[in-house]
């Protein structure tokens, strides 16, 4: 029997994998959420029909596991719009490294058998679960407005330092105590890595919440992967090590599109001056009618769209798209310029257009595309802010000097598309806006794309 679920578990971590290479693109990524979904399916099934395999056998909590976890996550992924994925996927990698932990805990209270080796790994997958859970719920809440301060206070990092000193003594002496682990000591070894996922947590500023988000889902892989050790679980293990390769290559990239070592996104805080105030920026906003905007660039010969997270706001992507095609007939070259971190989530721009159904091939990268803006007769940014703020460039003194940004300045017409005088995600003052070559078209993404498609069908 063993055979036939090692097995089993074999062909869902082979549909992991697949499925995740297919992820890669965004042509595929679809089918590949399909096929990682049947990976799921196939090792939840097998385990339900061979929990002794988990050593348990308990079917009315495995049927209420799965009717109240899959119940809710069937609801609100139903739900959810897509501005608000970001702290949905916290959320879901939270519980990921809760039910880690969770395994974790209920081994070391003595319900598998244990060698020193494993009880260690044990310790850790709680430790690292643990973090992973509360960090992510901490997250959860910086996304969701629900938690608006960074807090930050004396001796943080000393406190924080102590108080993952205190964790890793006490799951020391845990993994050391066999199977007589005392009950009171494993309560407050779980407490204490709480509260460090909370601690480390809450002090990171809202825009370095993806990187942290990506990070600590690194960690629910690696602890998913340990507790696959703990119970001999071949398909925890190869989800677990996938999951946290993934996290860990996409936290890189992610700290990478930002310019900021992931040091200094957990331990500085970002979006803030050092004195707190906003960098005086010198010449004035310049507004533009919907109409003259329609004109500039139905007679560009090229125009370069950066859309942001209002975009996704508004959901203009459809309304864009039709501007574009409505440009393209009249023989004007329209690309799309997409910054790693646009919007709230890596891809989330790409999600966007693919949905309204622009092709891939006039979408870029900023390392493909970068360049060409000064060769770009209009360039519209549409719900963009950091992604396109020039301080990045030039002022070492701004809080996100050094992050890669879109050069939509060199562009020869700026176009700005947005509600009012509303701060990006870093809440830094974007000179873009003041430019001498931008304009301001202010008004609902959807709305104002929709004016501009009226205003180039009536030039016929
Ligand atoms: P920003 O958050 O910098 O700016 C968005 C702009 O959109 C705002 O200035 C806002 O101005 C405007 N806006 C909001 N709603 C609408 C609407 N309905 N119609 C038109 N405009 C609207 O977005 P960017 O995409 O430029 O940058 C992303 C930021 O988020 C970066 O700082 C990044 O680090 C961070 N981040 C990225 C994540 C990722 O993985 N992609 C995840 C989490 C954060 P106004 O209110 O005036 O309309």
């Amino acid at each position: 029997m063993s055979f036939i679920v090692n097995l089993a578990y074999f062909a869902a971590a082979v549909l992991f994998i697949i499925g995740l290479k297919q992820m890669a693109s965004p042509v595929t990524a679809r089918r590949g959420i399909i096929w990682a979904g049947w990976g799921m399916v196939i090792a939840t099934v097998v385990t339900f029909l061979h929990p002794e395999v988990i050593g348990f056998v308990n079917y009315l909590l495995i049927i209420a596991g799965i009717g109240i976890g899959g119940g809710l996550a069937w609801y609100t992924g139903k739900r959810v719009p897509m501005t608000d994925m970001p702290q949905m996927i916290a959320l879901y990698n939270g519980m990921g490294g809760g039910a880690a932990a969770g395994i974790g805990i209920v081994a070391l209270m003595g319900s598998y058998t244990m060698n020193w080796t494993i009880q260690f790994i044990a310790v850790a997958g709680v430790i690292i679960g643990s973090v992973a859970f509360s960090g992510s719920l901490i997250a959860y809440g910086k996304l969701q407005g629900l938690i608006k301060k960074s807090l930050r206070f004396d001796m943080q990092q000393k406190i924080n330092l102590g108080v993952l000193g205190a964790t890793v003594l006490l799951g020391i002496i845990i993994g050391f105590s066999g199977a007589e682990v005392n009950g009171t000591l494993l309560f407050l070894f779980v407490l204490l890595a709480l509260a460090f996922g909370v601690l480390m947590t809450i002090p990171i500023g809202g825009a370095d919440m993806p990187v942290v988000i990506s990070l600590y889902n690194a960690l629910t892989g690696l602890a998913v992967g340990l507790k696959g050790l703990v119970l001999d679980n071949a398909a925890l293990m190869i989800a677990g090590i996938v999951v946290g390769a993934a996290g860990t290559l996409l936290t890189q990239l992610m700290a990478k599109a930002m310019n900021r070592p992931l040091t200094n996104v957990l331990f500085s805080s970002f979006g803030e001056t050092p004195s707190g105030e906003q960098e005086e920026v010198s010449g004035s906003m310049k507004e533009i009618e919907a109409s003259d905007a329609g004109v500039m660039m139905a007679f560009a010969n090229k125009v370069i769209i950066v859309p942001g997270y209002g975009m996704a706001v508004a959901q203009a992507q459809h309304k864009i798209w039709e501007l574009t095609q409505l440009l393209q007939e009249r023989d004007v070259q329209v690309k799309f310029a997409i910054h790693p971190v646009a919007g709230r989530m890596p891809g989330h721009m790409n999600v966007l257009l693919a949905e309204a159904g622009v092709p891939y091939d006039i979408i870029y990268d900023l390392d493909e595309i970068n360049n060409e803006f000064k060769t770009a007769d209009v360039a519209v940014v549409i719900g963009a802010n950091d992604v396109v703020n020039p301080v990045a460039r030039s002022n070492p003194e701004s809080p996100i000097y050094g992050m890669p940004i879109l050069n939509a300045d060199e562009a020869h017409n700026v176009i700005v598309i947005k509600r009012g005088k509303g701060a990006g995600f870093s809440g830094v003052e974007n000179h873009l806006f003041y430019a001498d070559n931008t304009r301001m078209l202010y008004g609902d993404g959807q709305k104002v794309a929709g004016e501009l498609i009226a205003s180039i069908k009536e030039m016929g």
